[in-house]
């Protein structure tokens, strides 16, 4: 069945290749991303695709930006029934050297930019009785990550938000899971390995029991499972798609 779905971060990385998955699957898709000019770019790909496509730039972080951004996607597309929030930021620090306001950047981007897309999508989602919410998390909220505290503590709050979503609208035919990705090639990790703070490809592949980094496309083809009417049954859900590295 066709639905209309609201990608956050839909101009790069996971988000992107989770358009073009929920796309494939014949529904209706809207890219949302504070990058307007690239969100604008994956709705072209995606309309030369025949999906019909919308894009709006939006800051997740400003709620009335986020009520915005919805209103014009239920003019252009028609009620939310899928939302899948993949917009995030990241930053290294050792603990100490957190400042307040890097502190407040991730919380309010990764953390209550969730909250609100979440908060604006659900109502859509109550009138139909059919909802799918896929949060990405982050390893890093399973295992924490040392010189990411901030980081951690922002993904990690989307596990337990994921849980009590699920619990609250379980019997509203809503289901509520995150993906907490580790280790896959997308220009935020190019961009921390470039910068030095993270390790290179091979040294990470070598961490990884399957041998070798994921992809985008990895994370989409779950985000398009956890989506479908067939994974009505899951929810509240915390799925690695890790190579099979144990949090
Ligand atoms: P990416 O940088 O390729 O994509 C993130 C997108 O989010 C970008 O297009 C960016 O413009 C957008 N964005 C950033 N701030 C925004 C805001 N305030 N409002 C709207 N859009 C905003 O990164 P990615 O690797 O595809 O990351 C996707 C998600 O996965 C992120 O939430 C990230 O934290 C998480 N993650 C990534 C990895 C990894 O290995 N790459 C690991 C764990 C978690």
């Amino acid at each position: 069945m066709t639905r209309v779905a609201v990608v956050t971060g839909g101009a790069s990385g996971m988000g992107e290749a989770t358009c073009h998955e929920l796309g494939k699957r014949g529904h209706a898709v809207a890219v949302l991303d504070l990058n307007g000019a690239a969100a604008q770019r994956v709705s072209e790909e995606l309309r030369a695709e025949g999906v019909t496509a919308f894009a709006a730039a939006v800051d997740v972080s400003d709620r009335s930006a986020v009520e915005e951004a919805f209103a014009k996607v239920r003019t252009e597309l028609g009620p939310v029934h899928i939302l899948v929030t993949s917009a995030g930021v990241v930053d290294f620090a050792p603990f100490t050297d957190i400042t307040v306001g890097a502190w407040q950047r991730l919380i309010d981007v990764n953390l209550t930019g969730t909250f609100h897309c979440c908060q604006v999508a659900v109502p859509d989602m109550l009138k139909a009785g059919w909802g799918r919410i896929v949060m990405i998390s982050s390893s890093s909220a399973q295992r924490g990550s040392p010189g990411m505290a901030h980081y951690a503590a922002s993904k990690g709050a989307l596990l337990s938000l994921t849980r009590s979503l699920a619990r609250e609208y379980g019997l509203s035919g809503i289901t509520v899971n995150n993906i907490p990705p580790s280790a896959i090639e997308t220009p935020m990790q190019h961009a921390g390995q470039v910068a030095g703070h993270l390790p290179s490809n091979e040294q990470m592949a070598a961490s990884v029991p399957v041998g070798h980094l994921g992809t985008g496309d990895d994370i989409a083809a779950a985000v398009g499972f956890l989506c479908s009417d067939e994974a009505g049954f899951i929810t509240g859900q915390t799925l690695g798609v890790n190579g099979g590295s144990v949090m």
